[in-house]
């Protein structure tokens, strides 16, 4: 069996989604490998089929790309990388009803990511931390 050199962080429907994380690894200093990206900006509907956007990076920073994911994953951002406002008070401050609290549910937190990036659930999938208001 070969050495496991790159492990997947994150699978996003858009690129635009795949590389916020990118830059947001990439920061922390930690190198990123984008996979498939290509093919589905040529074509958004190929992105469920072959399981959207990849992000793979080195097996030693697998850890490290795990946390920084589970911090910036605490607010929620709209396509193109701007924090949601919440529509009652305005403030930058929603969060997905599914929050990450350790590793494991980061794994569910982001299957459910793409699950409700569906329009069918897009309509209460947050929650302002201000004033509580979902929308
Ligand atoms: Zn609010």
């Amino acid at each position: 069996m070969e050495e496991k050199i790159f492990n997947k962080v994150g699978e996003f429907q858009y690129s635009s989604e795949a590389f916020i994380y990118k830059a947001k690894l990439e920061s922390e200093g930690v190198a990123v490998f984008v996979r498939d990206n290509h093919t589905i900006d040529s074509d958004p509907f190929l992105s469920n089929a072959i399981g959207g956007v990849k992000l793979f990076v080195k097996a030693e920073d697998y850890e490290k790309a795990v946390k920084i994911f589970s911090e910036i994953s605490k607010f929620s951002v709209d396509d193109e990388g701007k924090l949601i406002k919440c529509p009652n008070c305005g403030t930058e401050k929603a969060q997905l009803l599914t929050t990450v609290k350790n590793f494991k549910s980061l794994f569910s937190f982001l299957f459910s990511f793409l699950v409700m990036a569906l329009p069918i659930y897009n309509k209460y999938n947050y929650k302002c931390e201000n004033c509580n208001f979902e929308f």
